[in-house]
């Protein structure tokens, strides 16, 4: 039982409206009726009611971006759009706590996260690509990069922000302009955003953002007068998204799911690799495409490394978002539980065996335990599929050559975990992985200048650095 410690950015400090409307050039508009709630799911608690786009909503907001572009965007000079690009990032900063705080109550993610991981990174990747938008002679594109127009772009729910930050500011620093659809269930952060917009007197129609859920999304990417499609989400959306585009000219890029592994070789560290795998799968409820979602742990340390990740599984404090102890928020949605649910019962049923510690979860709210899987196989569907959930299977290892097969066979290849403390084992190991991120001695470290992005259906394209220019340049 841990003491209850309400952060100081509490929730008095967000100002949720009873209703959002559309943000379509510069403005906040009725939607056409329809409309769809958002809750929080640490309390299931109705936040607000939130418009959602439809096909005529995204003509306008496409037109309203085309106008901007045209008219202003694309003709002012890099250094004056990185203006505009400081300007949001030193409001985010400002309004830091805000963002936090709301992030925590719609998403459910730890208040210790945002407040110092989703938000510093969200206001990092703007001050970086604000950076860049008076040097892209400098991208590889020669002397006058072009942008490419309007870019319909569709996020998750899983980092609200921060995925909005990733895809928002490459697109404006090389002179496009956007329509973003958040997700359904966390668009709170994305219309908070849109007053910063307003805030920065950026141009009305240069940010365009439009809640609603798949059919919004498929009204963006289809949209006719979209040049470039960003998607990041799930790989069968993924496809759908693919198939819908085929045979245009837009250009596309695919962030996807990930089935990432942690690799500890007998050689590391083990109480700092304990940290990485707890770091890996339980940070942000394993809600994150590159988590660290099997462990491979080479076989003749496999009972020490298992018995320390268990001591240290049991002082994870699962609880309120907004207490600034929390370590493991509430999971997004009652779907997202239920499929958690799912697949940890198929890793019974299949034979592996399950472990959780104890923990008093809230009765009301959607939560679920962090949950280790040993003995388990390749072949087992926990050890293939992407769970998105705070859920780790642990498989051995005895070679190097065995880790590393095991660890590319999977069909995603987002990203991978090596610790050793041999410098030439993390080389060979890293040459061998398919995966677009490797990490070694250390697991989910982001920085805006690293460009991030998959091999196989964990799509293509890189965002972040200056590969992330290229999605937004011909
Ligand atoms: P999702 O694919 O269900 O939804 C993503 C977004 O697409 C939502 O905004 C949704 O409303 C929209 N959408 C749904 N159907 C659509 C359609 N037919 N056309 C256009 N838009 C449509 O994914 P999710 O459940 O929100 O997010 C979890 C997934 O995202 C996981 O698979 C995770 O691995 C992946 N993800 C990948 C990255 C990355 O960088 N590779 C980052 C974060 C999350």
């Amino acid at each position: 039982a841990f003491e209850y410690a309400p952060a100081p950015e509490s929730r008095s400090i967000v100002d949720i409206k009873p209703s959002y409307g559309l943000f379509i050039d510069g403005e906040f508009v009725d939607g056409r009726g329809k409309s769809f709630k958002t809750i929080s799911p640490s309390t299931e608690e109705v936040l607000a009611e939130i418009a959602e786009g439809d096909a005529a909503d995204v003509d306008l907001a496409v037109k309203a971006a085309r106008r901007a572009y045209t008219r202003v965007w694309s003709k002012m000079s890099g250094a004056e759009r990185g203006k505009y690009l400081f300007r949001i990032a030193r409001i985010i900063q400002e309004r830091a706590r805000e963002f936090a705080v709301l992030e925590s109550i719609d998403n459910g993610k730890p208040i210790k996260e945002t407040r110092d991981v989703d938000v510093p990174t969200v206001a990092a990747h703007f001050f970086y690509y604000a950076g860049w938008a008076d040097k892209l002679g400098y991208a590889g594109y020669g002397e006058d990069p072009q942008p490419l127009g309007v870019a319909g772009q569709v996020i998750p729910w899983n980092f609200p922000l921060l995925m909005l930050a990733w895809k928002i500011a490459p697109a404006l620093a090389c002179g496009n302009t956007v329509v973003l659809k958040p997700a359904e269930t966390t668009p709170l952060t994305a219309l908070l955003f849109a007053e910063v917009c307003q805030q920065a007197d950026l141009p009305p129609g240069v940010v365009n953002i439009l809640t609603g859920a798949g059919e919004t999304g498929r009204a963006i990417v289809s949209h006719p007068d979209v040049n470039k499609v960003a998607f990041t989400g799930s790989t069968d959306v993924g496809r759908a998204i693919a198939k819908a585009v085929a045979g245009s000219d837009k250009r596309v890029t695919l962030e996807l799911g990930g089935k990432a592994a942690n690799i500890v070789y007998d050689d590391a560290p083990v109480d700092q690799a304990v940290e990485g795998i707890v770091n890996g799968i339980f940070f942000n409820q394993g809600h994150v495409c590159c988590a660290g979602s099997r462990l491979l742990v080479q076989e003749s340390i496999a009972e020490e490394v298992l018995a320390k990740l268990k001591r240290r599984m049991k002082t994870l404090r699962v609880g309120d978002p907004l207490d600034k102890n929390t370590d493991i928020g509430a999971i997004n949605s009652a779907e997202q539980l239920a499929k958690i649910r799912e697949l940890s019962e198929i890793g019974e049923a299949e034979g592996a065996e399950r472990w959780a510690p104890k923990c008093d979860l809230p009765s009301t709210g959607f939560w679920f335990p962090p949950t280790i899987f040993t003995g388990v196989s390749q072949a087992h569907r926990i050890a293939r599929e992407e769970i998105f959930g705070p859920v780790l299977s642990v498989l051995t290892f005895r070679t190097p050559k065995e880790a590393v097969e095991k660890a590319n066979n999977t069909p995603f290849g987002l990203s991978a975990g090596i610790w050793t403390e041999k410098g030439s084992l993390i080389l060979w190991t890293a040459s061998q992985l398919r995966a677009g991120v490797v990490w070694s001695n250390t697991f989910n470290r982001f920085d805006p200048a690293s460009p991030f992005g998959g091999y196989k259906e964990s799509g293509y394209g890189r965002e972040g650095g200056r590969h992330g220019l290229e999605a937004y340049l011909r």
